[in-house]
Order: structure tokens, then sequence, then C-alpha cells
């Protein structure tokens, strides 16, 4: 198996504007942000998809690191998971995307 492009980043074989670490999570700005602030949360633990994960701790931390990340740079904020290419997903590597900066009210609506 080759690496997934987040492992490269992770191992900086990839350059990446790095925001959080840890020794289980990285978290990195969106190189495309859809968002003032889009940052994606990412577990070094390689794993395809979310749903793949079926340890509740691990979803547990996963989903807390998140939440740090975010709390860290935002007052308010999206989070948001891809799953499968159906669900939009493109870098298969789990991942949390979190957005969020908009002026209040102007927040896209779901999907939108
Ligand atoms: P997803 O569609 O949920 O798989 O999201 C993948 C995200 O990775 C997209 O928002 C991309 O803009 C982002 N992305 C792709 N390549 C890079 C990269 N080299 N550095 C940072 N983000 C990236």
């Amino acid at each position: 198996m080759s690496p997934t492009l987040f492992e490269r980043i992770i191992a900086r074989e990839i350059p990446s504007t790095v925001v959080y670490e840890d020794d289980d999570y990285i978290a990195i700005k969106d190189i495309a942000p859809k968002a003032p602030v889009h940052l994606l949360v990412i577990p070094k633990k390689v794993s395809t998809r979310i749903d793949e994960i079926s340890d509740a701790a691990e979803m547990g931390r996963l989903w807390l690191t998140a939440v740090k990340v975010a709390q860290s740079q935002l007052a308010d904020y999206r989070l948001v998971v891809n799953v499968g290419a159906g669900g939009g997903q493109e870098v298969f590597h789990t991942h949390i995307h979190v957005l969020g900066g908009w002026d209040t009210g102007s927040a896209v609506g779901f999907g939108g």
C-alpha cells in the first residue's frame, strides 16, 4: 500500500501548515479552503473512512481532538466528515473538516 496523501504530510514529505499536533493526531490548514478558516483534523493511525473506526474510545478521541482544535481558533464552527466518494470524500484517509470564520449570519446553509 502506498502512503496516503495525509501520511506523506504527517511525514513532512509534502509541505502543509500544521496548526496542531500530538502523538496521535495532526491538524493542518486545508489547501483549498471552503471557509475563512478551514482545517483538517487527521488521525495518524490510518483508516480509509471514518466508519472504519469501530472503537468508541478511538472515535471519541478523534472528535474531542477536532473540538479542541476548533475551539483553539473559533468561537463557532462547523465540523464535517465526507464519507466515501458518494459523500464527497476525495482523500481516503479519515479526517474531520473544521470550518468557520464566517460573519455572523452568513454561514452557508447545510450543503450550500
Ligand atoms: P475530502 O473531500 O473530505 O476527502 O477532503 C479532502 C480535503 O483535503 C479537501 O478539502 C482538499 O482541499 C484537501 N487537501 C487536498 N490536498 C491537500 C494538501 N496537500 N494539503 C492540505 N489539504 C489538502
